[in-house]
């Protein structure tokens, strides 16, 4: 059929009229207007938990989305017809909102996208927009929920208000199966519980003022960003865009710790669910980052921003920098809780071990890793006389002398089974070539955490989950105060 007539802006502005008229567009994170589509024929069902549940059909033409609520959802069955009330026409933007509309807001409540495709007017009928002031649209949906011949009658019009019925053409697509038992985001996988519990407000809608997508690509940078959207953690709806924006804003804080330092990449180009470990250039990187032998590196934020952008989702460092690879300049000791254990009995450890190091003159610096345990890290001054056979080994007594003191709360055998109830003491970060997440990297772990810097007075309060994307750029002041100080201590010879 001939492509849709490009709608005259002003007559699309009309139409909208009514809609506008109903929001305030200044605390509504929702768009305020309708650039016309690229794509002609756009369809839209969104599951619109409001007052009273139902779905939005949109059917896009002459630049506005045509839409009418229809309670019981569309169904599927051949014939089976649904009530479906006319609505205001709605903005082509609103097309691909998905998140929390304000209480006490016109449409408050949480939208999901439940489907999404093109629609096709069935061209034996002639023009959809004679049919439809006749009272009747016939079409075909190309979704991913919704396929096939549908057909819209109107019933009756009561105080201008119209009253249509959607049903299933007798085709192919016709099935016997209620299709809203699928009821999870086309775009983000989520329940409408995920989404009311999500940070969608203020993070995900990418119609939100500027949107943190229209944010990240006023970032200065020499990096080519594409995918903005891309959902990385499917559980809150964070996109790519969230992480290069949250790359961006930690560079300084980040670069402390990374810059320089040979590292392993965690890479989840589909999200958080699918990812590998990355030593080198066997899958391309952006020419931001350094590719050594069996690493890689970054010396600045642009590099920081490229791994973001390569939809790097953790970095984990070895223990010196590029520079002198074979001198070690930090001590890790990565505490790995049994299951059973409660979080306060990590907690406990790390403190004793720090007390242990003071004893030994050495400054020490906690972190949640994001997952289960805590890191406890020194930094010292790299010595042609302390390379890493000699250091791990320091590493090793280091940990013996913690097991030693209490063996009935720590282990330093790595396998699982010698662990019951009993806290892991990994010293095993401290050989040439392996590895500790970064402190500041972002996790592939739900909840998007964040491998996190703490102060020792905070630590009893603060639990693994606090940290994530969105809350720790907001964190005030440096928990690591005395870090740059602490880069001359020496180790000592001994351990104990
Ligand atoms: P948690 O607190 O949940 O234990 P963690 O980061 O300490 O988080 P571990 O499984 O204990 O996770 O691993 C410790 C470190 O070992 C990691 O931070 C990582 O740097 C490194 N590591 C673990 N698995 C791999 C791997 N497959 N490839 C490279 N490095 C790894
Ligand atoms: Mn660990």
């Amino acid at each position: 059929m001939a492509p849709p007539r490009t709608p005259s802006s002003d007559a699309a502005h009309q139409k909208l009229a009514e809609y506008r008229k109903k929001r305030d567009f200044q605390v509504t994170p929702e768009p305020a207007g309708g650039a016309p589509s690229q794509t002609g024929y756009s369809f839209v069902v969104q599951k619109h938990h409001a007052s009273h549940l139902h779905y939005d059909f949109r059917l896009e033409l002459d630049g506005v989305l045509l839409s009418w609520a229809v309670p019981k959802g569309v169904s599927v069955r051949a014939n089976e017809k649904r009530f479906a009330a006319r609505t205001e026409d709605h903005p082509l933007d609103y097309g691909d909102f998905e998140g929390i509309i304000p209480k006490g807001e016109y449409g408050g409540g949480t939208v999901m996208l439940w489907d999404h495709g093109t629609w096709e007017p069935f061209a034996g009928d002639g023009d959809p927009r004679e049919t439809l002031k006749k009272g009747k649209l016939v079409f075909d949906l190309h979704g991913e929920k919704l396929k096939g011949r549908f057909h819209m009658v109107r019933t009756k019009t009561v105080s201008g208000k119209e009253q249509w019925l959607i049903f299933k053409g007798k085709d192919a697509d016709a099935r016997d199966e209620d299709i809203t038992l699928q009821d999870r985001s086309v775009t983000t996988g989520r329940s409408l519980d995920e989404i009311a519990a999500g940070r969608d407000r203020i993070w995900h809608s990418n119609k939100e003022g500027p949107s943190i997508t229209e944010l990240v690509k006023q970032i200065p940078t020499q990096v080519k960003l594409t995918n903005l959207d891309k959902v990385m953690y499917p559980e809150n709806g964070l996109t790519k865009a969230a992480l290069i924006a949250y790359a961006a804003t930690l560079a300084d804080r980040l670069l402390v710790h990374v810059a320089d330092r040979p590292m392993a990449l965690l890479r989840c180009p589909d999200g958080r669910e699918k990812c590998f470990f990355q030593k080198h250039g066997t899958v391309p990187l952006p020419k931001q980052v350094h590719q050594g032998e069996d690493w890689v590196s970054v010396a600045d934020a642009e590099g920081l921003i490229a791994l973001a952008q390569s939809g790097v989702l953790e970095l984990h460092t070895w223990g010196c920098h590029r520079q002198k690879i074979e001198q070690p300049d930090q001590l890790v000791i990565d505490f790995d809780p049994d299951t059973a254990l409660e979080w306060r009995a990590v907690v406990q450890a790390a403190v004793e071990l720090r007390e242990r190091l003071t004893a030994l003159k050495l400054e020490s610096f906690v972190k949640t890793t994001g997952g289960k345990g805590l890191h406890v890290v020194v930094p010292f001054a790299p010595s042609p006389k302390l390379q890493w056979d000699a250091f791990k080994a320091f590493a090793r007594g280091l940990a013996e002398a913690v097991e030693a003191d209490d063996p009935t709360r720590y282990t330093t055998n790595i396998r699982k089974n010698a662990r019951g109830g009993k806290i892991f003491v990994d010293y095993l970060r401290n050989g040439r070539g392996a590895t500790a997440v970064a402190a500041y990297s972002t996790r592939a772990r739900e909840g998007a955490t964040v491998s996190c810097p703490v102060t020792w007075e905070e630590l009893p309060r603060v639990k693994p989950s606090d940290f994530t994307v969105l809350t720790v750029p907001s964190r005030k002041g440096d928990p690591w105060e005395g870090w740059a100080e602490a880069l001359k201590q020496k180790l000592p010879k001994k351990p104990s």
